[in-house]
């Protein structure tokens, strides 16, 4: 924690010292800040996802769409766009694949729809924008930005949601524009398990049983750019089956994502209920500027000790402003991507990759 201060303070005097030195004005002094490296890391979900589930051809298109996000958000970043329009251009394109739990292919509700949430976070102002429960908004992760943005507030839920993405001219669609006949299918095969546990034990018990590939497959993003600033962005459909209105992880400030230029920014994917009540994102952030360890050790500890001791799976994505990525998982797999400058693109699914 000191040295981190020690050293914002030198460099902050350095940049102060030679501008007044040179006669350097403002924009030149920023300029000569704007040589960090760029990186982004993306997911799409993690939980039972293994080997035999795939065809070879499954497989490839799989990977094929994690590069194409993830080259996608590296473009922005190297055509030096800042680190939020990475996050939103890679998360689109999982947005609008029906492979992933977001936009379209999102899961449906127990009542055969699909409500979407979002959430996005900026490290270097700490400001941020949600959505929950959306129906009708082509791009969630559009929304939060624009709740960001343009809103008073930091997350809007609903219809009231859906009543500001109208007043700022989101693209708007049908509710079936998500539909995609594997998720249906899958809703239909939790209904069944579900029916018949509640009537033999309670709804609590029966949510409980559901295997977790019911649960999994939401998006998100992490990036640094090249001013140094870091972002990060989720997006999903939430759980198979959800009902009464659950809000999972994901839209959630702190819980699904979380970015401070002080520590890093923090992507998650997994089961919503024990990400939300450990606080994850928020945590492993607070636990790399309070403890003064590693994003690797701070990503691990909270993935693989604390979420696996509570009983929850899952995994993240993380990013510091040095451009080192973690993306630890306790589950079979997670869908994942990353890049970083002058290396090619790393993309995985399984746990030996
Ligand atoms: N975390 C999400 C939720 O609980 C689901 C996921 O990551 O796939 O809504």
């Amino acid at each position: 924690m000191l040295h981190m201060f020690q050293s914002k303070f030198i460099h902050g005097v350095i940049l102060f010292s030679s501008s007044v030195l040179f006669g350097l004005s403002n924009a030149h002094a920023e300029d000569a800040r704007i040589s960090n490296p760029i990186a982004i890391a993306i997911h799409g979900g993690a939980g039972t996802i293994s080997k035999e589930n795939f065809t070879p051809e499954q497989e490839t298109a799989y990977r094929n769409k994690l590069k194409e996000a993830v080259d996608r958000g590296y473009l922005v970043l190297q055509q030096g766009g800042t680190s939020t329009d990475a996050v939103i251009a890679a998360i689109q394109i999982l947005e609008a694949s029906p492979f992933f739990n977001a936009g379209v292919g999102a899961v449906y509700t127990y009542d055969g729809e699909h409500e979407l949430d979002a959430s996005l976070m900026d490290g270097k102002t700490l400001e941020a924008g949600a959505v929950s429960g959306v129906k009708h908004v082509s791009s969630p992760i559009a929304l939060a930005r624009a709740v960001k943005d343009k809103s008073p507030h930091v997350m809007l839920s609903g219809e009231g949601a859906e009543e500001f993405a109208r007043q700022q001219n989101r693209p708007m669609v049908e509710n079936s524009h998500f539909d995609t006949p594997h998720r249906k299918l899958q809703l239909d095969k939790a209904k069944q398990k579900l029916n018949k546990t509640e009537a033999e034990t309670d709804i609590k018990s029966a949510y409980q049983t559901l295997p977790t590939n019911f649960k999994y497959g939401t998006v998100g993003a992490v990036a640094v750019d090249k001013f140094g600033n870091l972002a990060s962005g989720t997006s999903t459909g939430g759980m198979t089956a959800k009902r009464f209105g659950r809000v999972g992880d994901s839209p959630i400030i702190g819980a699904g994502t979380y970015a401070n230029n002080d520590s890093c920014a923090v992507s998650a994917t997994g089961h919503g209920e024990y990400f939300i009540r450990y606080h994850v994102a928020a945590d492993i952030c607070a636990r790399m500027q309070y403890q003064d360890i590693p994003l690797a050790q701070a990503a691990e500890t909270v993935v693989n000790q604390v979420l696996v001791d509570a009983g929850g799976s899952g995994g993240v994505i993380a990013i510091d402003a040095k451009g080192n990525i973690s993306m630890p998982f306790n589950s079979k797999g997670m869908y994942r991507a990353s890049r970083k400058q002058d290396e090619p693109a790393y993309v995985a699914i399984f746990k030996t990759e």
